[in-house]
């Protein structure tokens, strides 16, 4: 009885989906790990965001508000924005499907560039429509090769700025550009997951964009600078139009009690949110170096993490390398799936992880 045939199939591009393989964290047992592979936070959340979530302890019978009010406010209040134009979600990479679940039909198709986000793929073929993948220049994303792959039958651009796993951005001017080629019924979604970490004059996350245009979403997350990762939150700011066909298709509790208790204390808790950036500041630069002095290529990074290349020709390889750490308990990022066979991304750590991960690397390398 269970021919292949009268098994339940799934729809056309499931089974095209790889699975994502999040960021590891196993390492020899006896050995303390120092788990560089997830861009999480090394300062952790905010003390207000702890304490928001003992209050939620105590009343876990209730649903939570659908609405997710006070977030949207907390998020409103803080940017400067009109509440009624956000919409929160269960991480950003709810938001990033439901997008692709209310803009994409079958036979659709969205477009990303080679090294984007690998949840724009996955959220694509869910959806049943077609991915477009495009060329990057030095592992930045191409304005006029994304609209040379725009068709009649493109409904989405998914742009990552900055990028993961690339760390690079491109200026506010190229987005306009971007946007102001593209077709009015294409939506541009603009993933400034780590905005908060940029220090560029010429980068903006988008506010002003979406504010400004009728097809211009931009998401954001608390899982990387608020060091909220475990409790998935996280949101989008979008024209009104969006915002109500989005709000139709999300689950009506998409958004847990915890999550809407403690994002709401962590966005207003501007403390620790530079605390973040200071340390980020500081390390992006002293990493950075001390890569290349090992003779590393490092693309050159605006987010909390870097990307470093291995040398081509040498017995020095990325998979070499990331089982050396491994060994030692410094867990960074194979991004093979990211199109970078011979790359480890490493996320800004504490001093003692960096310093340890660089160490280690050291003693690889020679
Ligand atoms: C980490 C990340 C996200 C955030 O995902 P969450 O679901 O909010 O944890 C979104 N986009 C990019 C590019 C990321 O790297």
């Amino acid at each position: 009885m269970s021919d292949s045939n009268t098994l339940p199939q799934p729809k056309s591009g499931v089974m095209d989906i790889a699975i994502y393989v999040p960021g590891k964290s196993n390492v020899p047992s006896g050995v303390k790990l120092h788990k560089l592979s997830s861009n999480e936070s090394p300062i952790g959340a905010s003390p207000h965001a702890i304490a928001a979530i003992a209050d939620v302890t105590s009343k876990m019978e209730d649903y939570p508000d659908g609405s997710s009010s006070a977030l949207r406010e907390a998020i409103a209040e803080v940017h400067g924005l009109n509440a009624n134009n956000i919409i929160c979600g269960n991480g950003s990479d709810e938001i990033l499907s439901l997008l692709a679940n209310t803009y994409l039909s079958s036979g659709d198709e969205a477009i990303f560039t080679e090294h984007g986000f690998l949840v724009y793929r996955i959220a694509t073929l869910a959806a049943g429509a077609t991915p477009v993948v495009v060329k990057e220049q030095d592992c930045k994303a191409d304005v006029d090769a994304i609209l040379n792959a725009v068709t009649p039958k493109t409904k989405l651009v998914f742009l990552a700025n900055p990028n993961n796993p690339t760390g690079t951005y491109l200026p506010i001017e190229e987005i306009r550009r971007l946007h102001s080629n593209l077709p009015g019924h294409v939506v541009l979604v603009i993933d400034a997951a780590y905005a908060e970490y940029v220090r560029r004059n010429d980068y903006e996350s988008g506010v002003e964009m979406v504010s400004a245009n009728s097809n211009v979403i931009m998401t954001r997350t608390f899982s990387k600078i608020y060091g909220l990762a475990a409790l998935r939150i996280g949101w989008a700011y979008g024209p009104r139009h969006m915002i109500d066909a989005l709000n139709r298709v999300r689950g009506p509790f998409n958004v847990n009690a915890a999550a809407i208790a403690a994002g709401s204390a962590a966005i207003r808790d501007k403390v620790h949110l530079e605390r973040s950036i200071v340390h980020n500041d500081e390390w992006l630069v002293k990493v950075t170096q001390m890569l290349q002095e090992l003779g590393l290529e490092v693309t050159p990074s605006v987010g909390n993490f870097v990307l470093v290349h291995f040398p081509e020709n040498s017995n020095k390889t990325a998979a070499g390398a990331d089982q050396y750490l491994t060994e030692r308990g410094y867990v960074l990022r194979m991004v093979g799936g990211y199109g970078f066979p011979n790359a480890l991304r490493m996320t800004i750590g504490s001093k003692e992880a960096n310093l340890g991960a660089l160490a280690a690397l050291r003693e690889y390398m020679s």
